[in-house]
């Protein structure tokens, strides 16, 4: 006998289930067509691989996804790719997104199925791997990836696996149903799952509204050693975390995930799926799911392709449609109503309820709260529903999550018993969803400023390395000058220039040292012209008057030191142009191929100005090739 624990909370709506578990689950058949959305699970959604016209077989896969959280999506039957475009898929918003419209053949041909009734000779990461390509997601309605769910992280041991069969919202019977029919099937899965946890405790949690149900466990468990544990009908027994409670007397921390505490629940017709997927090869394509209501003929069970529209399962169902007035999708605590009957039914979908007027009548006027106090008793999470309610109301969100919104399973149970008809779970959502958008946001911002910082602080890097290379670069070049400079003094100094180049590079030297001490005593040049140019004349010893039959002939030809000035201006030229060019290479500037052209025609400059020099000098060496002074008209 399982011990058992209870939580604080908890309501007893009508469970009006009887109507839909008197008769064996139904195929629901062929719909006219298949709406798939390629996100059917949390995560990121599934990227479609086909196109329109394309045909695909039963079982293929029509969405995959990247090495994100999520699950492919396959054809439920084979067929004819008629669209991807934007349908309306089931959400409480009444949203939009992408989908594939498949048209059914009729010839229900599979692609190759790969069964694998010997995986325990896999790796058991081998094994994750085909319950995510078989697109397995939780059935209980969040939509979890299960492959993810089923390996949690190291420092998570998980030494208890429940199997969470309470079912316990009011009209809902498909886990019912699907434990009296597969209850081998669902044990199959459920060995899969202990095997790739290995957990020290097997559970099988069940309300005991249930009896058929219990019955077909405790035959399928037989010899094992997983236990049935009956539990009291209370809603919402059937919430993840308050099973915990119950079967564990644990509580799941405030933000926390049950495997915090080492355990792990799974849904039946997870179970199923996984057993389908790894025994038969199979990818989950379709559901048990309930179809019910008092505008229904033959309400029941039914075994629902992935996508089918809520039409097709509504008329499988005998419904009535004069007395339909309001189409559910879930259940009356935590469903929300489909706004036409064209929304496709999915992974997670459990349950339509076409209800008849009377039967779910339109909610009553909001009136103000009168503070009873009787939503803090009916909640099984111990919060404090009137204060939330006010703070989403006044959206003081802040306020709001500083008492544990997030902690709202969104039961209902408050919004159930309010006498004022409050719709509280609509303001908790309204308020998580503010409250997401916020964070979203912030992230954005955030990765945003993070961005501009980094692209900051590279280019203040990149200028400071364009800096230092400039300085080294002219640090390096005055080096050069000043070497080459005296260089040339000593040479001519010593009398070692001998042959007619050297001297005229001695020469050049000169003439370059003299320009720098000109530009350098500028103002006194200004002042005293006279004086100065006869110190220009001096360093030259070499020079003696007899030279003076060397002046150029035609009075209009420039001088040699007016030939090195217009170098020495074209070399700056040069350089600068060059710095340029490498500043424009370093930060892809799109001026790059007009400052390569205007540096080759500076190093042309150059190299005209340097031959000028040179024909300059050829002229004013003497025939034996000594050097002599360049002389001019100017510095005569
Ligand atoms: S049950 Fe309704 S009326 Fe009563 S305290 Fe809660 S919100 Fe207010
Ligand atoms: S909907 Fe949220 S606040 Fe209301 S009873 Fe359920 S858990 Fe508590």
């Amino acid at each position: 006998m399982t011990q058992l624990w209870s939580f604080g909370g908890g309501v007893h709506p009508p469970e009006n289930k009887s109507q839909s578990s008197s008769r064996p689950i139904r195929p629901a058949g062929l719909p006219a067509k298949l709406i798939l959305p390629l996100q059917q699970h949390i995560g990121e959604p599934a990227r479609c691989i086909v196109e329109p016209g394309q045909k695909v077989l039963k079982g293929e896969v029509i969405a995959q996804v990247g090495n994100g959280m999520g699950v492919p999506v396959h054809a439920p039957t084979s067929g004819i790719v008629e669209r991807i475009s934007l349908e309306p898929v089931p959400h409480p918003s009444g949203m939009s997104d992408t989908c594939v419209v498949l048209i059914p053949d009729g010839e229900e041909r599979w692609c190759e199925l790969v069964p694998q009734p010997e995986y325990r000779k896999l790796e058991r990461v081998q094994v994750l791997a085909l319950i995510r390509q078989a697109g397995i997601v939780g059935l209980g309605g969040a939509g979890f990836p299960t492959n993810i769910k089923l390996r949690p992280s190291v420092d998570r041991k998980v030494d208890t696996l429940i199997l969470n069969g309470a079912e316990c919202e009011p009209y809902i019977t498909a886990d019912d149903m699907t434990m009296r029919e597969k209850a081998d099937q669902m044990m199959a899965g459920l060995r899969i799952m202990a095997w790739l946890l290995r957990p020290a405790r097997v559970v099988i949690g069940i309300e005991e509204n249930k009896p058929e149900a219990i019955a077909a466990l405790r035959q399928a468990a037989e010899g094992s050693k997983t236990e049935i544990a009956v539990i009291p009908t209370i809603y919402p027994s059937g919430g993840e975390k308050q099973l915990i409670q119950i079967l564990t007397g644990q509580e799941v921390p405030s933000g926390g995930i049950p495997a915090d505490i080492g355990v792990m629940c799974q849904n039946i017709g997870t179970a199923v799926a996984v057993a389908d997927a790894i025994l038969q090869g199979k990818p989950l394509i379709s559901r048990v799911m309930t179809a019910t209501g008092e505008a229904l003929a033959e309400p029941g069970n039914f075994e629902v392709l992935v996508g089918t529209p809520a039409r097709h399962l509504l008329t499988c169902a005998g419904v009535d449609k004069q007395r339909m007035s309001r189409l559910v999708l879930g259940g009356p605590m935590m469903g929300y109503t489909l706004p036409n009957t064209d929304i496709p039914l999915i992974k997670t979908s459990n349950c339509v309820i076409a209800a008849s007027a009377s039967e779910l009548p339109a909610p009553a006027p909001e009136q103000p709260c009168i503070r009873c106090g009787q939503c803090a008793e009916a909640c099984p999470m111990e919060l404090l529903p009137q204060q939330l309610f006010w703070h989403a109301k006044a959206t003081e969100f802040d306020k709001a999550e500083h008492l544990n919104l997030f902690d709202c399973i969104e039961c209902g149970a408050c919004s159930y018993v309010c006498p004022s008809s409050i719709p509280l779970v609509q303001y908790y959502r309204f308020a998580k969803g503010e409250i997401r958008l916020q964070r979203a946001e912030q992230q954005k911002s955030d990765r945003a400023r993070v961005r501009f910082e980094a692209r900051q602080q590279r280019l203040d890097r990149e200028q400071q390395e364009k800096d230092q290379r400039r300085k080294d670069r002219a640090l390096a070049a005055a080096k050069a000058q000043e070497q080459k400079t005296a260089d040339a003094q000593t040479r001519v100094q010593d009398g070692t220039v001998t042959d007619e180049r050297a001297g005229k590079s001695a020469l050049v030297e000169q003439a370059l040292a003299r320009k720098r001490a000109k530009a350098a005593g500028a103002s006194a040049e200004r002042t005293e012209p006279s004086t100065q140019l006869s110190e220009e004349a001096a360093p030259s010893e070499t020079f003696t008057p007899e030279h003076a039959d060397k002046i150029p002939a035609a009075e209009t030809a420039p001088s040699i030191e007016e030939l090195e000035q217009q170098l020495t201006q074209a070399q700056t030229k040069l350089e600068k142009m060059q710095s340029m060019l490498e500043d424009a290479h370093s930060g892809q500037a799109p001026n790059v191929d007009k400052l390569e052209r205007a540096v080759d025609k500076n190093i042309e400059r150059v190299r005209h100005a340097q031959r000028a020099i040179d024909d300059a000098q050829q002229q004013a060496v003497p025939a034996n090739g000594n050097a002599e002074p360049a002389l001019s008209r100017t510095n005569y």
